[in-house]
């Protein structure tokens, strides 16, 4: 295997050399590496800065890069594990010259998850993480971070999928990525329900082609009562752009109030507020001295989500002015009317048109052209 360096945070590694001419260039190396993942993993270990658990597993580690981050950058007792012994041999190389506390076991994470315990969890797979959930949630003494980079099924392009792996139906609208983020949250809180495990959300987010969970868990029925109680579905018309969230177990059924279509719903999923405050601000202010591969986009998803209403549906700011046939102007003086007539109003941190509020939709319309 041909090796070249990298560096992420403070931690260099070896991986495989990959062909750059190839659409997806970590797919031509024997063991996985991901440069476009760096800021994903940079966001676990401002977590785990803030959270100190007793030891991580990182359970696909391929070329090690996450555990290993999370041992130098963090100085928490890791163990690094693939099925893979190519990945086996390129982690213990690894581990070896950074001269970190590391455990390195070559099994089925499904098989090792059953049978030990870890103060966080981290399932960071290539594609769907739903075949290791349940493990998962077995094995985490108190933390769960869980990767998902199959949006399409997710976010509803691939409905049938979506519904098999996650036991929800996604919809695709312009607001798919927060229904994806959030029927991923929803399919782990049932998952824990069933050990009497309930989850409280750190900071879960959604980016580019992936969703990033990072979750508390806590062994309680009552706990897994409060989290099973936030669970709801958004109702969608398919004719006008009126929206509905509803916090309940079974949907309801809903009528348009402006145009008398009978509304969609999508769901189960997670309802409320999908990070801690406290943990954010402890991250964000730990950004002054970490080392980012990108620290301007770092900050900026941070603060975005920081600010971000806890509301489970967004609008899309250009696809309201197409409705109404209107030119929409700045986003933020928008954003300002709104906050100006009461309403909570802000961005969404996926992306750059959406904007998240309480106002009815007459209210935003008449903002729009005020
Ligand atoms: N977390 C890595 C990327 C993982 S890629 C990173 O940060 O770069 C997926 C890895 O999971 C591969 O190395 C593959 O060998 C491993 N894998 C897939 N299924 C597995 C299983 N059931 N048990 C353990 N490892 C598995």
């Amino acid at each position: 295997m041909d090796l070249t360096l990298v560096t992420e945070g403070i931690t260099t590694i070896a991986v495989p050399c990959q062909n750059p001419e190839d659409p997806f260039p970590p797919g031509t190396a024997p063991v996985f590496y991901n440069s476009r993942m760096a800021l994903n993993r940079d966001t676990t270990v401002l977590v785990i800065r803030q959270i100190h658990p007793h030891s991580y597993l990182d359970a696909m580690a391929a070329s090690g890069i996450r555990g290993c981050r999370v041992g130098v950058e963090t100085g928490v007792p890791v163990t690094l594990n693939d099925r893979d012994p190519l990945a086996i041999d390129l982690i213990t190389r690894n581990v070896h010259n950074l001269g970190i506390n590391a455990t390195i076991t070559c099994r089925d994470a499904n098989s090792l998850m059953s049978e030990e315990r870890f103060g966080f969890v981290d399932l960071d797979p290539f594609g769907t993480p739903a075949p290791f959930i349940d493990a998962a949630i077995r094995s985490s003494g108190k933390y769960l971070g869980v990767t998902a980079t199959d949006t399409a099924p997710l976010c509803g392009a691939h409905l049938k999928a979506g519904i098999r792996r996650y036991m929800a139906r996604p919809l695709n609208t312009e607001y798919h990525t927060e229904v994806g983020l959030r029927i991923l949250l929803g399919n782990v809180a049932r998952h824990a329900a069933v050990y009497d495990k309930g989850i409280t959300p750190l900071f879960c987010y959604a980016h580019e082609h992936f969703v990033r969970l990072h979750v508390q868990v806590t062994s309680s029925a009552s706990a897994a009562d409060k989290s099973i109680a936030r669970l709801g579905y958004v109702h969608q018309c398919g004719t006008c752009p009126y929206r509905l969230e509803e916090q309940r177990f079974f949907p309801g059924v809903y009528t348009c109030p402006h145009c008398g279509s009978t509304l969609t719903p999508t769901g189960p999923l997670w309802t409320g507020s999908v990070h801690d405050p406290d943990i954010l601000r402890g991250m964000i202010q730990d950004t002054e001295t970490f080392v980012a591969g990108d620290p301007a986009r770092l900050l900026r998803l941070l603060s975005v989500c920081r600010d971000e209403p806890d509301f489970s549906f967004s609008y899309d700011y250009h696809q309201l002015g197409k409705f109404y046939r209107l030119s929409p102007g700045p986003i933020d003086v928008l954003l300002n009317r709104l906050r100006d007539r009461g309403y909570q109003a802000g961005r969404v941190h996926y992306s750059g048109y959406g904007i998240k509020t309480d106002a009815p939709l007459e209210e935003i319309r008449s903002c729009m052209i005020q």
